[in-house]
């Protein structure tokens, strides 16, 4: 038997991973996959799914740099490079970023650490490619606390794309109780409500977990983060 909630216990960070495509426009995309893996050589690695336009640059370039997202990462910072595809974005147009030596971007706002890393394996594993490296640069910037995914998923309130390594399908669906709310969404609000007055209610994209306060949602309305419709919300109480 195999309990797919047993993954929920499995602790990760929040990476901006950029490359960059053979004709120099610039890609990049959220994992929560980056780590060090040997310690003699330094080698780190990171898991990207096929799909991804950045894991097609790296498999061309073998080179990608990693920004470490820290607690003050915006959602639309997460947004931005987690729910858009870079050949129809430009994902650096509004962020604040430098070049490395080796000419990739280094994400400057809301990260705590940057590296450089060459790929020297690429392995196949199934829907994503692993990107085994070592490391050319690395520097630490002033910055809050490094984002782990159960930060982001309990207060900033984000989902997992169906393109991320730690996907698992329906589970989310399973989360739901009877009444269609997502349990662990109402364990926070309950967290933060104790003693509140009466609950006031907004909006969830279900695509990228952005929360919106209106009572009433136009028709019209689009996601800021990931681009969804109206139809893509679902009512939840604040
Ligand atoms: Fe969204």
């Amino acid at each position: 038997m195999v309990d797919k909630k047993a993954f929920h216990n499995l602790s990760y960070g929040m990476f901006i991973i950029t490359s960059k495509m053979p004709d120099g426009r610039l890609v990049g995309c959220i994992a929560n996959t980056f780590q060090q893996v040997a310690s003699d050589p330094v080698k780190v690695s990171v898991a990207l799914n096929k799909d991804n336009v950045t894991a097609q640059a790296v498999e061309g370039s073998l080179e990608y740099g990693v920004s470490v997202l820290s607690n003050d990462a915006t959602m639309e910072l997460i947004g931005t490079f987690g729910f858009h595809n870079s050949l129809e974005t430009d994902k650096f147009s509004d962020v604040e970023y430098s070049l490395d030596t080796l000419g990739l971007p280094w994400i400057e706002e809301a990260c705590c650490a940057n590296f450089s890393v060459k790929a020297t394996e690429v392995i196949d594993v199934g829907s994503h490619f692993l990107f085994i490296g070592t490391i050319e640069e690395a520097r630490t910037l002033d910055a809050e606390a490094p984002l782990t995914y159960d930060y982001y998923h309990k207060v900033l309130r984000g989902k997992t794309p169906k393109k991320a390594a730690s996907y698992l399908g329906d589970l989310n669906e399973d989360a739901k109780d009877a009444s269609g709310e997502d349990n662990s969404v109402l364990e926070v609000i309950a967290d933060e409500g104790e003693g509140a007055c009466a609950p006031k209610y907004g909006w969830q994209c279900k695509i990228c977990g952005y929360i919106v306060e209106m009572d009433e949602l136009p028709e019209d309305f689009v996601c800021p983060i990931c681009g969804a419709g109206k139809d893509m919300f679902e009512r939840i109480a604040l």
